[in-house]
């Protein structure tokens, strides 16, 4: 139970931040894919897989509850951007449906890679600032599933399907 300082100066209290937890510019870090504490370390270590800890200041992030919002938000935002422009083109030019597709739904697809983990990156930080989740840093332990259940042992007897 002691609290330490940092690389970054940010004060730990067991991997968890105990300072100011400033909403904005955590999802302007968590938006950029930085540690919503530190600024600095990188929160994903491969595409979509968020770090455990911070590679900088030791923020522990596997507590984040991402779940599907990210690309619930994604598609919310991919789909006003490829809508409107889809139809600004074709108020525009009218040009042949291939054209529309091969437009499209590439555009769709790379805009879709590109917002994902910044969206993913934001939620994940706005669940830091707001210390959901397990961050917490007074949270006594991490919440469970809620799923866990103790199962009765497996009954000896089996079920004979010959008669
Ligand atoms: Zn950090």
């Amino acid at each position: 139970m002691q609290n330490r300082v940092g690389p970054s100066g940010v004060t730990q209290h067991e991997g968890r931040s105990t300072g100011a937890r400033p909403v904005f510019s955590s999802l302007l870090r968590g938006a950029a894919h930085k540690c919503p504490a530190c600024g600095q370390g990188a929160m994903f270590r491969r595409y979509l897989k968020v770090a455990d800890i911070c590679p900088n200041c030791g923020e522990v992030l596997h507590h984040h509850r991402a779940d599907d919002a990210p690309p619930y938000f994604t598609i919310v935002i991919v789909g006003h951007i490829v809508v409107g422009l889809v139809l600004a083109v074709e108020m525009a030019y009218r040009p042949p449906l291939w054209v529309h597709a091969a437009l499209w739904l590439p555009l769709t697809v790379i805009l879709t890679l590109v917002v994902l983990p910044s969206v993913k990156g934001a939620l994940i930080a706005l669940q830091w600032a707001l210390l959901m989740h397990g961050f917490d840093p007074d949270a006594k332990e991490e919440m469970g599933t809620g799923f866990e259940a103790t199962l009765p042992e497996a009954s000896p007897r089996r079920l004979d399907f010959r008669s």
